[in-house]
């Protein structure tokens, strides 16, 4: 792993909704979203979705403590401070930034999920620290900028520009690029390094899906050819979804986009920016 790259993109987890496993998920993975980044040396995190679990090598001793961004506050993407590993370092501190929603603060958001009956041990009962802040635009310790802009899912969902070693990337998952939207997004995300985008449906599963908060990967694509971005990982790839669909609908998506660097996300791939 070249753990010293200045810049560099780990996609923890890809998988939306909920968490999967079996062997027609080996290729792609099962856990669900959570993105690692170290932009001009500084390591974050994008969502606390299962794929937490493998964050910690990734870590200097030194690094113990990072800003963790939430998307939003679904089960999906909170389901790894349950128990990842980084929750047991006494030494990690995780300051979690979270947009206040219908006038709960992002800490209270999650909360209900850590709380009996859902949940016997609330997150504050674990070894790691963990402190909450409002997610705003602006300058994040590190020399990290983040820019933010509301996407379209059912109770709001944060989509967010993160800037830093001279790289940007965009994390805009759990978002319906719907027509009224897409313009919006489209110039938010202009000419970032990397798009990191929902693309879980097909067009054939949309009629039945269209409101649930997500995207087809024709619509994700559309965003990364029109917004200039230079790579495009697809992701929170439907629960259902098997790693012979995938490579299936990789095929076509590098048919469509011949020469660029647009994929569907797999666990524990690395992106150097
Ligand atoms: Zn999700
Ligand atoms: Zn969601």
């Amino acid at each position: 792993m070249p753990l010293n790259s200045h810049n560099i993109v780990i996609l923890l987890g890809t998988r939306g909704s909920v968490p999967v496993s079996g062997e027609q998920y080996l290729k792609y993975g099962g856990a669900t979203l959570s993105v690692f980044l170290r932009l001009g040396g500084t390591p974050l995190v994008i969502d606390c979705g299962t794929g937490l679990f493998s964050l910690l090598p990734q870590l200097a001793p030194d690094e113990r403590a990072l800003p963790v961004l939430l998307s939003h506050a679904h089960a999906d993407h909170l389901l790894g401070l349950t128990m990842a590993p980084v929750m047991f370092d006494e030494a990690a501190q995780l300051d979690i930034y979270g947009a206040a929603r219908e006038g709960e603060t992002a800490e209270r958001q999650a909360g209900r999920l850590f709380t009996p009956p859902l949940w016997p041990v609330g997150i504050s009962k674990l070894p790691a620290k963990t402190v909450f802040h409002e997610l705003r635009p602006g300058e994040l310790p590190g020399g990290i900028s983040l820019d933010v802009t509301e996407g379209v899912h059912p109770g709001g969902v944060s989509v967010m520009r993160i800037s830093g070693g001279g790289k940007s990337v965009v994390y805009c998952s759990d978002c319906c690029l719907d027509e009224a939207v897409f313009p919006k997004i489209r110039s938010f995300a202009a000419s970032c390094d990397l798009l990191i985008c929902d693309g879980q449906y097909t067009p054939e599963e949309w009629p039945t899906r269209s409101g649930f908060g997500h995207s087809t990967w024709q619509m994700a694509s559309a965003l990364a050819a029109e917004c200039l971005a230079r790579r495009l990982r697809i992701v929170h790839h439907a629960p259902f979804r098997s790693d012979a669909e995938l490579d299936e609908m990789q095929n076509s998506l590098i048919n469509i986009y011949p020469g660029r660097d647009f994929s569907f996300g797999r666990d524990g791939e690395e992106i150097v920016l």
